[in-house]
Order: C-alpha cells, then sequence, then structure tokens
C-alpha cells in the first residue's frame, strides 16, 4: 500500500480540439509546482498521480499542487491490491472513530468480480463490523466519505476527502500580460485573477526612490514571489519615476499630481510591455474606489495607451471581495506593511475626481514628456526573484 495524491483537471475537458495544447500546460506546470520534491507524476486516464514521494511531505506538496491553476480537486489516497481485504485495511486508515458513513464506489476495471454497488455494500458492512457499534451508515449526509475506485491494473485507489484546487484555466495558454505591481492589495490580485484565466504575467513597479525606501522594494519583491508561485515564475522589472514626480510636482497644478503620473505609468509601461512581447496590460483598479480610479480618471490613463488593451479584473469588486482574494492567495499579509508607495509621495490635499482631458494636457505641455521617458527608462531593472 503506497499514499499517492490524485490530480483532477476542470475546465480543460471543454477545450476540444485544441486539449493536447491545454494538457501540455497543465502538466508542464505541475511539474515546476513540485520539481524539489523526489517523486513521480504519470497520467492516468483523465488525470494525474503524484507517487512514491515521502510521507511527512505529502502535505507540503499540496500545497504546492493547488496553487495550480486547471487543477480542480486532490486527494490524498491510498493505493492498493484491489481484492477486497487490502481495500479494507486502506479504508480502515481512512476511518474515523465514530461517525457516520457511506462508502462510494467506482470500477475502471469492468472485469473485477464486485460490481461498484456490492463494492460499496460489502466493504461497508466491513467497516461497520470494524466500528463496534459506533459508526453507521447514512447515504444521505454522511459525516465522512470512503471512496474507492478500482483500476484496470489490478489495483485500487482508496481515498476520503475531495480538496479543492485553484481551478481556472493553465497559466501559458492564454498568452502574456504585463502586470502594474504597486505594493498594495488590488495589483497582485489583479494579477491572480489574470493567471487564472490562463495569463502569463510579467510585473512591473515604479518607485521613487529615495523618497519611497529599500523596505517599499522588498515588500514588491515578496509580493511578486508570491504571486509567482501562481503564475509559474515571473520576471519583476522596476522603473524609478522619481524625477518625473518632481517635475510634476514643479510646474503642475497639484491636485492633478496623480492623474498626471498615472498618464506617465501607463506610457511607459506600454512601451516595455511592447518590449517583452505582452499583450495588455493588467492594473488593480476598481471603479469608484479612489479618486483617481473614476471612469474620468480611467479614460484618462487610457488615452496613452495606444495599441494594447488595459485590463482591470477588479474593476467591480468591492474592497472586502478583494481582500478576501488577497488572504486567500496568501499575501495580504505583505500587502498591508506599512511602507510608502510613490503615489503617496508629493500625494495632493484634494486629488481631482473628475481630470478633464483637455485640462490635463495643457498641464502636460509644461513637462518634456519624452524627455522624463526615456530618463526613466533608462533606470529600469530586472529583479532577480
Ligand atoms: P493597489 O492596492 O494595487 O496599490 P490602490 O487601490 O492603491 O491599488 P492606486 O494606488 O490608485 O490603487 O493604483 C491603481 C493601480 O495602478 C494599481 O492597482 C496598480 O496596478 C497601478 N499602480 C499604482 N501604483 C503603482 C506603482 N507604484 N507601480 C506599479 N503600478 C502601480
Ligand atoms: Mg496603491
Amino acid at each position: 500500500m503506497e499514499k499517492v495524491i490524485i490530480i483532477r483537471y476542470s475546465e480543460i475537458y471543454l477545450k476540444g480540439k485544441n486539449r493536447g495544447f491545454f494538457e501540455r500546460a497543465f502538466e508542464t506546470n505541475l511539474r515546476r509546482a513540485i520539481k524539489d520534491y523526489d517523486l513521480e507524476l504519470v497520467k492516468q486516464s483523465g488525470r494525474y498521480l503524484v507517487q512514491k514521494f515521502a510521507d511527512y511531505e505529502a502535505d507540503e506538496i499540496m500545497e504546492k499542487l493547488k496553487k495550480v491553476f486547471g487543477l480542480h480537486t486532490l486527494s490524498l489516497a491510498y493505493e492498493t491490491d484491489s481484492d477486497m481485504d487490502s481495500i479494507f485495511e486502506a479504508a480502515k486508515l481512512l476511518c474515523r472513530e465514530e461517525g457516520t458513513f457511506k462508502v462510494e464506489s467506482h470500477r475502471g476495471d469492468k472485469k473485477y468480480p464486485l460490481t461498484s454497488v456490492e463494492i460499496s455494500k460489502k466493504l461497508g458492512g466491513m467497516l461497520l463490523a470494524y466500528g463496534k457499534g459506533k459508526l453507521s451508515v447514512d447515504v444521505h449526509k454522511p459525516s465522512f466519505s470512503i471512496r474507492v475506485d478500482i483500476r484496470e491494473n489490478a489495483r485500487a485507489l482508496v481515498f476520503g476527502e475531495f480538496i479543492e484546487g485553484a481551478n481556472g484555466m493553465p497559466v501559458g495558454t492564454a498568452g502574456k500580460g504585463l502586470l502594474l505591481l504597486s505594493g498594495g492589495i488590488d495589483s497582485p490580485v489583479a494579477g491572480y485573477m489574470m493567471a487564472k484565466r490562463g495569463m502569463k504575467i510579467d510585473c512591473l513597479h515604479f518607485h521613487s526612490y529615495p523618497y519611497t525606501n529599500m523596505q517599499a522594494k522588498e515588500k514588491v519583491v515578496d509580493l511578486a514571489k508570491i504571486l509567482s508561485e501562481y503564475t509559474c515564475g515571473t520576471h519583476l522589472y522596476t522603473v524609478k519615476v522619481t524625477h518625473i514626480q518632481e517635475e510634476i510636482h514643479e510646474k503642475c497644478k497639484p491636485e492633478l499630481m496623480i492623474t498626471l503620473l498615472r498618464r506617465f505609468m501607463y506610457r511607459i509601461a506600454e512601451r516595455h510591455a511592447l518590449h517583452i512581447s505582452a499583450q495588455c496590460l493588467i492594473t488593480g483598479e476598481s471603479l469608484g474606489q479612489v479618486a483617481s480610479q473614476t471612469i474620468e480618471g480611467m479614460t484618462s490613463s487610457n488615452s496613452v495607451v495606444e495599441k494594447l488593451p488595459v485590463l482591470r479584473p477588479l474593476v467591480g469588486f468591492d474592497k472586502n471581495e478583494i481582500i478576501d482574494k488577497s488572504v486567500k492567495m496568501g499575501a495580504y499579509e505583505t500587502s498591508i506593511l506599512p511602507f510608502e508607495d510613490c503615489c503617496t509621495v508629493f500625494l495632493p490635499d484634494f486629488p481631482a475626481i473628475r481630470p478633464k482631458l483637455s485640462e490635463i494636457e495643457r498641464e502636460e505641455s509644461k513637462l518634456d514628456i519624452e524627455g522624463l521617458i526615456k530618463e526613466a527608462f533608462e533606470s529600469i531593472e530586472k529583479i532577480n526573484l
């Protein structure tokens, strides 16, 4: 008898002709997630089995697998010979001391001497005897289930629960996007959401060193690392926008500080995206969340992006919903660390809520836009995660 992990995949099934493409991406991502462990991953009729790992590493391996998009459910199972005595031995290990239970069986091997109903009945009877009166059967609302799957190779898988995976589509099947990654709560979640639909993600962060400090940068590096567990790796680029902010601060109306800075960020982001062959920009904006995220604010920043779509996967979410996702992906504790983001430097008391394009353009005409962008690009760094 051996402990194994059963991996079942999700929506990939739906992709008729492209199925091979999706499955290959999924398998590559699975292997990447568990590459640090000594184990074997094998494909078995529409699912995968992880085998030959050290028992004590099972939980850790499952945690890694739970971050692979495309994975529907997981089960920790015992693989045994398919005779009823061996199945019973495995079932005993999964059985609680008391409570109600149900046995569900499935036969992959149609030549097996018992039908699935007979397997369930027989194993149920064995477990009832084993429970000495403390166990009873409830097929409608059992407190736990024992599941048996008879394989073709005279082997059986015996397991208890279905553990929910991350679902979604395998990363690498839906192009590549450049995420504008701040140190906040929203943008890592935005990256997570797009990766969940299969998109590969690279990150771009703007800082205003020395107004923002090294800890602020480390925080972003940490967030990129957390995200990268879901995105099957990511590259993080940083760009210094200090001089841009100083110029805006000196020459333009203070209430337009954020609006103008945003437009620089989007311009720089689009150019960098095209440079690294990303096909869209991704931001963590959510409608009406702050002054710069009104539809007018979004229009103003959108209008400087010429070729690529700007995806805002959080646009319709409440802050609480975003926080729930941030907690779930494991980024929240890092996101709320109190280091300054470049947007809080030179922050005006009353940022413009509905900036007018004509006014924005008038203010911008006081700046050497191309020169400032060029200078910012010279500061670009690729951070080793
Ligand atoms: P977040 O929690 O992601 O920081 P936020 O609610 O603080 O978002 P804003 O500061 O208005 O909102 O930023 C909106 C979006 O602009 C962010 O989600 C992010 O995509 C992008 N952005 C903001 N600041 C930066 C930055 N310093 N570097 C890269 N992108 C940024
Ligand atoms: Mg922010």
